[in-house]
C-alpha cells in the first residue's frame, strides 16, 4: 500500500515484538522504510530493518541513530515504544530497580528523542512516545513504571514546545491491549473478560489499533496536532464508585 508516508525512515523502539512489532509492520505496510531496535535480535521480517540497543544507554543509542542514517540516508520519525516493568512493592523495590524501570520508561525516550533531533528537525519529523493509563489514574504495584509514564506525557509537551514547528512531538495513553503476554499481564479469559466489562468498548484493544494511532500521529493528517496526548483505551475504566454508590459494587 503506498501513502503520503511512503519512503520515510521511522525508527520503533522495542518493535521486535508486542505492539512495537505491530506498529513496524503497520509502517512497513504503508510504504515506510522500518527499522526496529531491542536488546536482543528475534525473528523480524526481512524487510525490517534491527539494531540491537539497550536504549538505556546513550552512547549505544547515538551509535543506533548514526547507523540509521548510515543505513537509510536519515531519519523522519521515532516512536518510543520500548517499556514495560515487572510488579514491585514500593515499600521494598531496591534503588537499582527503581532506575532501570525509570531510565527505560522516561529517560530512554529522551535520549532517543535527543539523538535524533537533528534528522528530525532537518526533515521536518515527528515523534510518537508510547504512553500508558498507568501515567494517568493511580498505578499502585508499579508506582515506578506509573511515575515515569506520567512524566513521559510531560516530556512530550516540553519536546512539543522546544522543538516546535519542526518536529511535532505526540503520545499515546495505551490502555489494556493484547498482545503474547496478555495472559501474564492481565490474567486468565475470565479476568480479561471483568475487566472488558468496565470499558466502553467492551473488550481488551488490538495492537493493529494502536499502530493506526501511531500511523495517524505521524502523517500530515495530524498536521496541526503537536505536545498532545491521544488515548487508546476503548473510553478507560467506569469508576466503581458508580457502582458502589448504586449497591452493586
Ligand atoms: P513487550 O514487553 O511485549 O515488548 C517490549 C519491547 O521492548 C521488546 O521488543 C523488547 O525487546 C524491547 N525492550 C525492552 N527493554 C528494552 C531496552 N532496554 N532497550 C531496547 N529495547 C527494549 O511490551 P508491550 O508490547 O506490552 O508494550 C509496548 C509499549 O506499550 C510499552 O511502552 C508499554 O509500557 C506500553 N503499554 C503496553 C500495554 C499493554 O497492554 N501491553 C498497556 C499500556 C502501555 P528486548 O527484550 O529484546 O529488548
Amino acid at each position: 500500500m503506498t501513502s503520503d508516508l511512503a519512503g520515510k525512515v521511522a525508527l520503533v523502539t522495542g518493535g521486535t515484538r508486542g505492539i512495537g512489532r505491530v506498529i513496524a509492520e503497520k509502517l512497513l505496510g504503508y510504504g515506510m522504510r522500518v527499522v526496529v531496535c531491542g536488546r536482543e535480535a528475534r525473528d523480524i521480517p526481512a524487510e525490517i530493518g534491527f539494531i540491537a540497543c539497550d536504549v538505556r544507554d546513550p552512547e549505544a543509542v547515538k551509535a543506533m541513530i548514526a547507523e540509521i542514517v548510515a543505513r537509510e540516508g536519515g531519519l523522519d520519525f521515532v516512536v518510543n515504544n520500548a517499556g514495560g516493568s515487572p510488579p514491585a512493592n514500593a515499600a521494598t523495590a531496591s534503588p537499582r530497580f527503581s532506575e532501570r524501570v525509570i531510565q527505560l520508561n522516561l529517560l530512554a525516550p529522551l535520549y532517543v528523542c535527543q539523538a535524533a533531533y537533528t534528522q528530525l528537525h532537518a526533515r521536518k519529523g515527528a515523534i510518537v512516545n508510547i504512553g500508558s493509563v498507568s501515567g494517568t489514574r493511580p498505578s499502585p504495584g508499579t508506582v515506578a513504571y506509573g511515575a515515569a509514564k506520567a512524566g513521559l506525557l510531560g516530556l512530550t509537551q516540553n519536546l512539543a514546545h522546544e522543538w516546535g514547528p519542526e518536529i511535532r512531538v505526540n503520545a499515546l495513553v495505551v490502555g489494556y491491549i493484547e498482545t503474547e503476554t496478555t495472559d501474564a499481564t492481565y490474567g486468565d479469559e475470565q479476568k480479561q473478560a471483568a475487566i472488558a466489562k468496565n470499558l466502553p468498548a467492551g473488550r481488551l484493544g488490538k495492537a493493529e489499533e494502536v499502530a493506526e494511532a501511531v500511523k495517524f500521529l505521524l502523517s500530515p493528517a495530524a498536521s496541526y496536532i503537536t505536545g498532545a496526548a491521544l488515548a487508546v483505551h476503548g473510553g478507560g475504566e467506569r469508576p466503581p464508585f458508580l457502582d458502589i454508590v448504586k449497591g452493586e459494587g
